[in-house]
């Protein structure tokens, strides 16, 4: 039912030669594995990874696409575009998307109703800020967000949907939520799926950990029941550590 998934989000790093020498990389040591891997470079970048790691058991994601499906829009990129190249699944809502470039609920809900209706998977990031969780509203926070923008899909679109919380103050800050803060805060989520869904929907949805995930501490978060995966930022580029957090699954 829900899949082990490990994803790295290269961000803004790595040029054309820094990707192929990674991916070539990681090509090289990734073990035979039933977690499903996935990597997302910069949008130059995916359709050479694309073809670089075609019949390779990793898949190619993007970090973002615009909800129109064409137009007058400078500077971005369709979910069209993105199935030209053979990328058939996308980061959405990442809070340095919502930080820096405004992204909001509205937004991010349009998004992901045109990527759902593209036949695309969405990785949806979400997740509270420092200030939210030292007053005690991070499960508010969180209920609002994934209420926003995903609970007026139709139960069929869940097939196509993963969660990834990231704890704004975990993420490329070297501190990282306790795998007990991780779990309290996942078995709350797959909660208001089967409120808003069904027991089946919560039980195959995978929910994703991210912020500072790193090879060493990997698999304790991973141990916790309703934890299904990562969200690797930092630790994704480099191919060592990002092979370690896979193997990382029991
Ligand atoms: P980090 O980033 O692993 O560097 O904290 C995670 C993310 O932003 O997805």
């Amino acid at each position: 039912m829900r899949s082990n998934i490990v994803a790295g989000n290269w961000k803004m790093n790595k040029d054309a030669g820094g990707t192929e020498a990674l991916l070539s990389e990681l090509k090289s040591i990734l073990p035979q594995t039933s977690v499903s891997v996935m990597v997302a470079p910069p949008f130059v970048n995916l359709a050479a990874a694309s073809s670089q790691l075609a019949g390779v058991a990793v898949e190619v994601a993007a970090q973002n696409m615009h909800f129109a499906d064409s137009g007058a829009y400078t500077g971005e990129v369709s979910a069209d575009m993105l199935l030209s190249i053979g990328v058939e699944t996308v980061i959405l809502g990442h809070s340095e998307r919502r930080a820096y470039f405004k992204e909001d609920d509205e937004m991010l809900s349009k998004k992901v109703v045109q990527a759902v209706q593209k036949g695309m998977r969405v990785i949806f990031c979400f997740g509270e800020e420092l200030d939210d969780r030292k007053a005690g509203n991070h499960f508010k926070v969180v209920e609002d967000q994934l209420k926003n923008a995903l609970f007026s899909l139709p139960e069929t679109a869940w097939k196509q949907l993963i969660l990834a919380y990231e704890p704004v103050w975990a993420i490329g800050t070297g501190e990282t939520a306790s795998p007990q803060q991780a779990q309290e805060m996942h078995a709350f989520i797959r909660q208001l799926v089967r409120q808003a869904y069904s027991e089946k929907v919560a039980e195959s949805v995978s929910i994703l950990y991210g912020g500072s995930v790193k090879p060493g501490n990997a698999a304790e978060i991973f141990s916790k029941p309703d934890v299904d995966g990562g969200l690797i930022g930092g630790a994704s580029l480099v191919a060592e550590d990002f092979v370690a957090i896979v193997n990382a699954f029991e």
